[in-house]
């Protein structure tokens, strides 16, 4: 294909709109290409692993919504789900039987996940599962690491990766100091950090919640041993350990990362977090974990937690058909598709000379713009983000919608057939060269 003008005349028009009466134009700050410059493009439509812009332009989509469409956009048999749901009501207010399939659906696919409470966003997963770590506790302290994002709950947001990490915001205005002073931030693959935080005040901390394998500051995994400290660590000073698989989540594997990584010799986590794959493109997220636990909650207990539209009955329906559409061949096609993006991505890197590292979780992955290893998050601020804002746009113009930052993932789906990845592969070498000009 020829390259499209860098220009966007209808999406420009369309940002100014938004900017009226959007602060920034957006509804979440990544997607101001802030970091990387130039214009959003505004979506018209999406189906399989292409989107449609609003000036006609086809790009594949290496975003997938940042995580939930494993299967691609539109899926016959999720669009047939939905549709049936909304064809009998959008909203009740009251128990329907999918909040249950789908909540059995959590629990059979990860072992130590007992009971699962649904909610709307991944953020209200995290911060309802602190909430009920401090109840169950008595404790206040929270444990993350920098560079992890769990949404933006106040506690969470010192050092956050994902949006934080994109716009350079050491922390969020707005955050009352009390609640920036409940949290311990230490980094992450760092077991003897974590051993000093507690010895100094392990008899305070509630919870430490750590993302399952990092994905929001780039994808950084755990390394050996490390989930398994963690969960000694906070065990012996009986906080609890909360593993977030909002984005790892039944994209890693079935069961998520903790599929991959699990049974662990020292215990499972006390409590995981999902969202996105599980709600299939929907507003449908989850917090579970230890049925002694989860009991805590209201109205079997004192822990005050709701929501007018949790477990809605048409995102309850795109979700458990997408995660019954996550068959092995899924899973498969998955790994396929990474490794051969990755591996086109690297090869074209190297061949113009840009320094580069693919690290992965699963067959979830990310392309830092520096010599690797990255374990933390300091590691992965000192990339080149300028050589990944001209490769950046230099892959949109050829067609290719990547993250628009360099602290992402780049998340494929299962429709990425040969022509999408084939796209990808042309273009990679175009955008390294720009890279390496920039
Ligand atoms: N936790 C993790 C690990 C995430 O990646 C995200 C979102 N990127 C969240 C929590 C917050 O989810 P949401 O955006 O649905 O609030």
């Amino acid at each position: 294909m020829t390259a499209y003008p860098f220009d966007a005349p209808e999406s420009a028009a369309l940002m100014k709109r938004a900017e009226q009466v959007i602060p920034g134009g957006v509804n979440s700050p990544v997607r101001a290409f802030r970091s990387v410059g130039g214009t959003p493009r505004f979506i018209v439509s999406a189906k399989g692993p292409w989107l449609v812009d609003a000036d006609g332009r086809r790009y594949v989509d290496l975003v997938a919504s940042w995580g939930p469409m494993i299967l691609g956009h539109a899926h016959p048999a999720v669009e047939e789900a939905v549709r049936e749901a909304a064809g009998k009501g959008f909203s009740f207010g009251m128990p329907s039987e999918n909040e249950v399939a789908l909540a059995e659906e959590i629990v059979a696919r990860v072992a130590p996940v007992d009971q699962v409470r649904l909610v709307s966003s991944g953020t209200e997963a995290t911060m309802s599962a602190i909430r009920l770590a401090r109840g169950f506790t008595g404790r206040t302290l929270v444990v993350k690491f920098a560079g992890c994002y769990h949404g933006h709950v106040d506690s969470l947001l010192a050092s956050a990766g994902s949006g934080v990490a994109t716009l350079a915001l050491p922390d969020s205005a707005g955050v009352p100091a009390d609640s920036a002073a409940e949290t311990i931030v230490v980094p992450y693959n760092d077991v003897a950090a974590v051993e000093a935080a507690f010895a100094e005040r392990g008899d305070q901390i509630a919870a430490l919640i750590t993302e399952a394998a990092a994905g929001n500051m780039g994808v950084i995994p755990p390394e050996p041993g490390f989930t398994e400290a963690l969960r000694r660590i906070t065990r012996e000073h009986g906080a609890l350990f909360i593993s977030d698989e909002v984005m790892t989540g039944f994209r890693c594997s079935p069961a998520g990362w903790y599929g991959l990584e699990g049974p662990y010799a020292d215990g499972a986590p006390d409590l995981f977090t999902f969202g996105k794959v599980m709600g299939g493109g929907f507003p449908a997220a989850a917090f579970g974990g230890r049925a002694d636990i989860m009991a805590l909650l209201a109205p079997t207990g004192p822990v005050y937690q709701a929501g007018t539209l949790s477990g809605n009955p048409v995102a309850t329906a795109a979700g458990l058909a997408t995660l019954r559409g996550c068959t092995p061949e899924v899973y498969d096609r998955l790994g396929v598709v990474s490794r051969t993006i990755a591996d086109a991505a690297a090869e074209a890197l190297t061949a113009a000379s840009v320094p580069h590292t693919v690290q992965w979780a699963g067959s979830m992955f990310s392309v830092f713009f520096r010599e690797g290893p990255v374990r933390s998050y300091d590691d992965a601020k000192a990339q080149d983000t300028a050589a990944f804002g001209a490769f950046f746009h230099a892959m949109l113009a050829a067609g290719v919608h990547l993250p628009p930052s360099a602290f992402e993932a780049w998340f494929v789906g299962a429709s990425h057939d040969d022509e999408a990845v084939g796209r990808v592969v042309e273009a990679l070498p175009g955008a390294a060269r720009a890279a390496a000009t920039a």
